[in-house]
């Protein structure tokens, strides 16, 4: 049976999105400043195997899970 993901406020986790790069080109205003943003060195960014590791365990969890 799938375990309930729960954030720090209680709310229960139905989707979970992860991103793969932080160099997203959608330009969303709230997350994309128009003055830009300092990029992330690659040795920050999660490995492939983390995000393998992350999204299997938000799979036996009961949201929903997506790579982006
Ligand atoms: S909020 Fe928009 S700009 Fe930010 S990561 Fe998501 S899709 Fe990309």
């Amino acid at each position: 049976m799938p375990v309930p993901l729960v954030d720090p406020f209680g709310r229960r986790v139905k989707d979970l999105r992860i991103s793969i790069t932080d160099r997203c080109n959608f330009r969303c205003t709230y997350c994309m400043p128009a003055e830009g943003l300092q990029w992330m060195a690659r040795d920050e960014l999660l490995t492939y195997e983390e995000l393998a590791r992350i999204a299997r365990s938000a799979s036996s969890s009961s949201a929903s899970t997506r790579c982006a």
